[in-house]
């Protein structure tokens, strides 16, 4: 049973539960830095007001956000310099439909600098560490969230993903974490990154709590206008059901590709779990995913060039204090504001935009692109998902990846398609390495069946849990 169903069935007192997350974060958070800020006060009351309503699908549920999630009233950052000192002015669609669903928000949790990373290593607030071994990363850039929920701080996260930032750090961190369909879930209060990529999700101990926190956050939203009109299922009622029958496809593109042992290893058990229940295993070939990681780098930073724009020192955040001209105010914000790695991908994104290199570059990738998404619609004619290890490996260590940004971008190889190709994707634990650290099983489905994901997600937690 998933957190969420047992603290409901056994009708757990809402306020002692909070106690209990805020003094686990009290005693854990110090070494982990998995919050930025504890927002919820002993009363469970949210700096934005009275929370927890009379009822509700989350009624006491509590949640923690990634830091550049909109709630009105608290300070967003996204773990920058730059954006120090500014309030939201509103909820993000996600913050309401959580809110009228009961949860009760707790705090923002650590990322990495607008969620450009995958350790958690360039926030502005210095690393958050992973609790199966505080020398190590938890992941990113959705780390805070990943570890907040691995260290029993808060059953529930909210991460967002653009290139894999909650599956990778979920999969570091041994907790579930699912990447909707682009357009599920409101990006409405969601600070941009590449608004073509992003999406928001939940970091949970089970698959069964991801489908009912999905449940609530998914749907269109008139704000958010590449949101879907598509209808919500209710993914909760779509586990337990059989999995036979389902034709579940291997890339052979993304197998032999460098992963360690251990999650090779994970990732078989995964596929023969399945097997087992009657899905029928297929090889499948997807020859253009072999581009998805340069592809990836060249779109990711071009929207993110022109999305970081807006952070020029006059609106928002941080500015300057003693310009002598309005170019001066704009380079020294910018210049004393943003990271090393945030100003790395303005560079990039500029110089790929730029008149003389956008059809070399940005336009070449976008072809690029389209024929991957053709590949993936002529796959999924064939089989309903595809299972993937999540990432390459198990957590590294902080520092070990730092001076080498193209190995920090590597250990996105197996998830970065997904947001490519605008479909979801799921990461569950599948089992540790000899490191005795977790390693992730990650599989994708069609675009909005997010029900048959979890569905088959719930089946392998539920026989792997079972086996040991
Ligand atoms: N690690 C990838 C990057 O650095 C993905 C980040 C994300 O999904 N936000 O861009």
């Amino acid at each position: 049973m998933g957190w969420i169903s047992d603290f409901k069935s056994r009708n757990s007192d809402i306020q002692s539960t909070i106690d209990t997350c805020l003094k686990t974060i009290a005693l854990k958070d110090p070494e982990l830095a998995a919050f930025v800020k504890v927002e919820c006060d002993d009363s469970g009351r949210a700096a934005s007001g009275a929370i927890a309503s009379k009822s509700g699908k989350l009624r006491g549920v509590p949640i923690a956000l990634k830091d550049n999630i909109c709630v009105k009233g608290w300070e967003i950052t996204c773990a920058s310099r730059i954006l120090k000192g500014y309030v939201a002015p509103y909820h993000a669609t996600v913050v309401e439909r959580l809110l009228s669903e009961g949860a009760v928000l707790i705090g923002r949790t650590n990322m990495d600098e607008f969620a450009f990373g995958s350790s958690c290593e360039t926030s502005a607030y210095g690393p958050t560490r992973n609790p199966h071994d505080p020398s190590r990363a938890p992941g990113g850039s959705s780390g805070g969230s990943a570890a907040a929920v691995a260290a029993d701080m808060v059953p529930v996260a909210l991460g967002s993903d653009t290139g894999g930032s909650i599956r990778q750090p979920a999969a570091f961190c041994g907790v579930v974490g699912l990447k909707p369909t682009y357009g599920r879930v409101s990006r409405f209060g969601l600070v941009a990154f590449a608004s073509s990529l992003d999406q928001i999700g939940p970091l949970t101990r089970s698959v069964e709590d991801a489908a009912l926190v999905l449940e609530v956050i998914a749907g269109a939203d008139r704000r958010d206008s590449t949101s879907a009109d598509v209808p919500v299922d209710v993914y909760s009622k779509a586990l337990g059901g059989p999995v036979k029958g389902l034709k579940i496809g291997i890339p052979k593109e993304f197998i032999g590709r460098g992963a360690e042992p251990a999650v090779e290893e994970g990732f078989r058990r995964c596929v023969e779990l399945l097997a087992r229940e009657g899905a029928e295993i297929v090889e499948v070939s997807l020859p253009h995913t072999e581009y998805a990681v340069s592809v990836y780098y060249v779109v990711a930073p071009c929207e993110a060039s022109s999305n970081l724009a807006r952070f020029d020192g006059v609106r928002y955040g941080r500015r300057d204090p003693a310009p002598r001209t309005l170019a001066e105010l704009y380079e020294r914000s910018r210049h004393d504001g943003f990271g090393t790695e945030a100003k790395r991908r303005i560079i990039l994104g500029t110089y790929a935009l730029s008149s003389g290199y956008y059809d070399a570059y940005y336009l070449k990738a976008m072809r690029v692109r389209r024929q991957m998404i053709r590949e993936f619609n002529e796959v999924f004619k064939r089989v309903d998902l595809l299972a993937t290890p999540t990432a390459p490996t198990g957590a590294f260590r902080i520092g070990e990846k730092t001076g080498d940004p193209l190995q920090m971008y590597l250990s996105d190889i197996f998830t970065i398609s997904a947001n490519l190709a605008g479909i979801p994707a799921v990461s569950i634990p599948s089992g540790v390495n000899a490191e005795g650290l977790p390693v992730g099983f990650q599989l994708m489905g069609r675009a909005f069946d997010e029900s048959t994901l979890l569905k088959a997600a719930y089946a392998v937690e539920d026989k792997l849990g079972a086996a040991g």
